[in-house]
This record gives C-alpha cells, sequence and structure tokens, in this order.
C-alpha cells in the first residue's frame, strides 16, 4: 500500500470542498439538512499516504472495499481518528478481523453473514453496525438480497441480538447515469419503509450514492454517500 506517487493535497482540497458542496445544495434542494448526510470517503487502491491529508481537511469516515486492504492500512495507521466503514463484500472468514476494526460494514449480503456477524458481536456497544445490502437493480452480478427475500427474512433479521442493522445498501447499475439511478434509491427507500414495518428496526440509514449518482441519491433519502473518483480526480499524477 505504500507507493511514492506524488500527490496534491491542494487539488485533493478542492475536490472535496467541491463534494461537499454538492452534497449540502443536494440536501437544501430536498428540504434536508447537510447534517443529516455522511460522506464516506473511498480510498480503496490508493496507498495509505492519503489519509493524514484527508484527516486533515476532516474527512474522518473512510471506506475500503477489500478487507485485506483494509487491514494494511489500519494497521500502517495505528491508533488514529478514522473511523473506518467496509463497503466491499465481506466472506465469513475475513470477518473475525475485520469486525474490531471498522464503525460500519455496509455491505452484508445475505443471512448467514449477518447471523455470522451477529455471533462475533459481544458487546452491542462497542460493535460496529452493519447495513443490509439490496440489489435493487436485479443485476445478475450483483451481491445482496432481492427485495422478496429480505422481506422474507424480516424476522430472522430482527432476531440479530449483539449486531446493530442500521439501515440499507445498495449500488445502482453500472453504466447507469445519475438520472437512470434514481429507481434504484426510489426503491430502496421503499424497502426500507416496509423492512421497519415487519422487524420494528428504525433502519435510519441509506447508504446510497457514489461519485456518479450521490447528488440523486441525496435526493431520494441517502444518508450516507460512499464518494471515491470525485473526490481523487487529479491527485496523483
Ligand atoms: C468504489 C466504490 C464506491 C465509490 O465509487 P466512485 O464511483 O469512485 O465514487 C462506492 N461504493 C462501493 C461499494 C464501491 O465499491
Amino acid at each position: 500500500m505504500q507507493d511514492n506517487r506524488p500527490m496534491d493535497t491542494d487539488v485533493l482540497r478542492r475536490n472535496l470542498d467541491s463534494v461537499r458542496h454538492r452534497i449540502a445544495e443536494a440536501a437544501q434542494r430536498s428540504g434536508r439538512s447537510p447534517d443529516e448526510v455522511t460522506l464516506v470517503v473511498v480510498t480503496k487502491r490508493l496507498p495509505v499516504e492519503v489519509v493524514p491529508p484527508l484527516v486533515a481537511l476532516g474527512a474522518l469516515d473512510l471506506g475500503e472495499n477489500y478487507p485485506q486492504e483494509l487491514w494494511e492500512k489500519v494497521n500502517h495507521l495505528g491508533n488514529s481518528s478514522v473511523r473506518w466503514h467496509l463497503i466491499g463484500h465481506l466472506q465469513s472468514n475475513k470477518a473475525k478481523k475485520t469486525v474490531p476494526m471498522v464503525r460500519m460494514i455496509h455491505a452484508v449480503d445475505s443471512l448467514r453473514l449477518l447471523q455470522g456477524l451477529d455471533a462475533l458481536v459481544a458487546d452491542p456497544e462497542n460493535g460496529p453496525a452493519v447495513c443490509l445490502q439490496v440489489n435493487t437493480s436485479n443485476e445478475p452480478a450483483k451481491h445482496g438480497w432481492s427485495v422478496d427475500e429480505i422481506l422474507a427474512d424480516a424476522d430472522a433479521i430482527a432476531g440479530c441480538r449483539n449486531l446493530r442493522v442500521a439501515g440499507l445498501m445498495t449500488m445502482a447499475a453500472l453504466d447507469t447515469t445519475s438520472e437512470t439511478a434514481r429507481p434504484s434509491f426510489i426503491l430502496l427507500r421503499d424497502v426500507r419503509e416496509k423492512l421497519k414495518e415487519r422487524t420494528g428496526l428504525r433502519l435510519e440509514q441509506l447508504s446510497m450514492g457514489m461519485s456518479n449518482d450521490f447528488e440523486t441519491a441525496i435526493e431520494e433519502g441517502a444518508t450516507i454517500v460512499r464518494v471515491g473518483s470525485a473526490i481523487f480526480e487529479g491527485v496523483f499524477s
């Protein structure tokens, strides 16, 4: 993860300012407070050297896709104020090592993984929160519950004792634009309402929206957006 590519922190600051500004505008447009939206800066495939400048710019919620890469960054940084988010697929055999390192696991994509995580978390106060991934675009290659499956699993989801199920997560289909992504986000919000009713859980988080579509996601209720390329464009030469 270490590498010596030059990094332009002025560009980083400008990009980050711009994304924060766009988040605030999208929130205001939809009658929400910008504070209701958490920006997770996605640092996947980037060197660990990018973390300290992000922290200095107040970006403390950082997202990684691959557990191994997350572990390397965490080990390299030691104690830091970063709140790590695992946003990619988690294999059961990597869960035990990952759980103590993260604030949130975004892409819990099966009941089996959910129950495995629940069994790993001894203390609900200190364990990570999770979002359940719903495949709202019905692409066969995507992980996650289908809409019907997740509603059918409502009782089992409500039965988690130690793990805090904070909400739902989705990714729009590949090659969607900010507008063609909208139905996925609307669907996730609808599923959240139904699953809330069936489980009695608050499910306050909707983790949806990436560089190409985060403003649409916010308009449709995203509380967490996961943004990478819009922030790192032009930062490394
Ligand atoms: C890479 C990734 C992102 C960020 O994507 P960008 O288009 O670079 O903003 C968000 N969520 C997940 C699950 C990702 O894998």
